[in-house]
C-alpha cells in the first residue's frame, strides 16, 4: 500500500473558515474534550509520541521596529540593549548539544545595526561553525530581511526560519507592525507572507504563526490565520496569547479605536484551541506548546497544549545574565533560571505527561516527506 501523501493527509481534516470559526466559539466542555482528543489523536497519528525539545537563543534585544505589542521595540528605551557575541553562540549551542538537543533556535530583534551587511556575513560565520561543531540543526527567527540574507545564511548551513505573520488581517498587521526604515541593504519586501514563500524556494523548512488576541483581531480574522496555515502548507506552527506589555502603545491603550465589536476574547481556552485546530488543519506540522502560554499558566500551560495537539517545547537557554533584557512581554516564564534549570523542567515535564523526549533534529515529517514529493 502507498503512503498517504501530504496533500491527501491534509485533507482528511479539511475545515472550512465557518467550521473553525464555530470552533473558535464553541464553549460546552463536551464539545471541547471532543477537540482536545480529536488533536491528540491526530498528533499521535502524524508526528508520534516524541516531544521534540528545541533550545531556544535570545541572540540580541536590538530592534530597527517598532511593533505595538513588542517590549523590544526600538521606541522602548527601557531594556539595556545586547548582541551575544559569536563565541558566546557558540558555547551555548555546545551546551544544547550536551544537554541532548537536536536544534537550536536563534532568535532576535530586527538587529540591523550598522554594519548591517557586516552582521549578515558574521552571522553566516556563526552559523556554519556551530555546523561544523556540533550536529545541531538551525533555526533562524531574525525577522523580515533581504532574500540575500536568507539565502547566505541558508547556504551556511540554516535548515529552518520561523516568521510568524501575526495576523491575517493586512490592516491590522500594517497598524501594529509599521514599516521600518530602510537600511543600507535596500528596500525591504514588507508581506510577511511573500517572504515565506521565498523562503520555501530557498530550500527553508518554514514556520509561521500568529498571537492570539490581539486588540483588532476579529473572530473571523483568527479563523482565516488558521485557513491560512494549511494553504501556506506549514513545516511548524507557533502561536501564543498576546501578552500586553506596559512600555508599549497596545500596552498604555494608546491605540483608540482599534478594537472591534467581533474582537476577539482570550480566555483560558482559546490558546488551545488555535493549537488543537492547528493540529487537525496541518496534521504533519511540528506545533510548539509555546513559552507565551507557560507564561500564562506556567504549571499546566505547557503540558495542556502538549495534550491538546503540540509536539515541541522550546526550553530557553539564554544565558540567565540576557533573559531579563529580552522582555518581549512582562513575566516570561524562565526569566531567571539558568539554561540547565529550564532543561531539566522541560523534561520533568514531557515525563510527567507518559511521553518520551524526541532524538536528533526533529524535522518536520510534511518536510520529510514533500523532499520526495
Ligand atoms: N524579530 C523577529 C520577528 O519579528 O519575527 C523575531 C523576534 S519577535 C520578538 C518573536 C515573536 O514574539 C513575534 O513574532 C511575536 O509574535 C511575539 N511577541 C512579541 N510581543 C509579544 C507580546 N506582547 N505578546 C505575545 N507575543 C509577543
Amino acid at each position: 500500500m502507498g503512503r498517504t501523501s501530504v496533500k491527501e493527509q491534509r485533507l482528511q481534516y479539511t475545515m472550512n473558515r465557518d467550521e473553525i470559526k464555530a470552533w473558535l466559539l464553541e464553549n460546552s466542555p463536551k464539545k471541547l474534550e471532543e477537540l482536545w482528543q480529536k488533536a491528540d489523536s491526530v498528533r499521535q497519528e502524524n508526528v508520534g509520541e516524541a516531544v521534540f525539545l528545541r533550545g531556544l537563543i535570545e541572540i540580541s534585544n536590538i530592534c530597527r521596529r517598532n511593533c505595538l505589542y513588542c517590549g523590544i521595540r526600538a521606541g522602548n528605551p527601557k531594556p539595556e540593549r545586547y548582541r551575544m557575541t559569536s563565541d558566546e553562540l557558540l558555547k551555548t549551542a555546545t551546551l544544547a548539544q550536551n544537554l541532548g538537543y537536536g536544534t537550536i533556535v536563534m532568535q532576535s530583534g530586527e538587529d540591523w545595526s550598522p554594519p548591517a551587511d557586516s552582521a549578515a556575513d558574521e552571522m553566516a560565520e556563526t552559523i556554519t561553525k556551530i555546523k561544523q561543531t556540533t550536529n545541531l540543526a538551525v533555526t533562524l527567527s531574525l525577522g523580515e530581511r533581504s532574500e540575500e540574507d536568507y539565502r547566505l545564511w541558508f547556504e551556511a548551513g540554516a535548515n529552518r526560519y520561523l516568521l510568524r505573520f501575526e495576523t491575517s488581517n493586512a490592516a491590522l498587521f500594517q497598524r501594529l507592525h509599521p514599516p521600518a526604515q530602510h537600511s543600507s541593504s535596500g528596500e525591504m519586501a514588507e508581506n510577511r507572507l511573500t517572504l515565506l514563500k521565498n523562503l520555501r524556494k530557498i530550500g527553508y523548512e518554514i514556520g509561521s504563526g500568529v498571537m492570539v488576541g490581539l486588540p483588532g483581531q476579529t473572530w473571523d480574522d483568527l479563523a482565516r490565520d488558521i485557513e491560512l496555515f494549511a494553504e501556506l502548507d506549514l513545516d511548524m506552527i507557533g502561536c501564543g496569547p498576546f501578552l500586553s506589555h506596559p512600555d508599549t502603545p497596545l500596552g498604555q491603550n494608546n491605540e483608540p479605536g482599534i478594537a472591534s465589536p467581533d474582537q476577539v476574547i482570550l480566555d483560558e481556552h482559546l490558546p488551545f484551541k488555535v493549537i488543537a485546530l492547528s493540529r487537525l488543519v496541518c496534521p504533519m506540522a511540528n506545533i510548539p506548546s509555546t513559552t507565551a502560554i507557560a507564561t500564562l499558566d506556567p504549571r499546566h500551560g505547557r503540558l495542556l497544549g502538549l495534550s491538546r495537539g503540540a509536539n515541541v517545547i522550546m526550553p530557553n537557554l539564554t544565558p540567565t545574565k540576557y533573559r531579563k533584557m529580552y522582555e518581549i512581554y512582562p513575566n516570561k516564564a524562565a526569566s531567571f533560571e539558568s539554561p540547565e534549570e529550564t532543561h531539566g523542567w522541560a523534561v520533568r515535564q514531557i515525563e510527567e505527561l507518559g511521553r518520551t523526549v524526541g532524538q536528533g533534529a526533529g524535522t518536520s515529517p510534511r518536510f520529510l516527506r514533500c523532499l520526495d514529493c
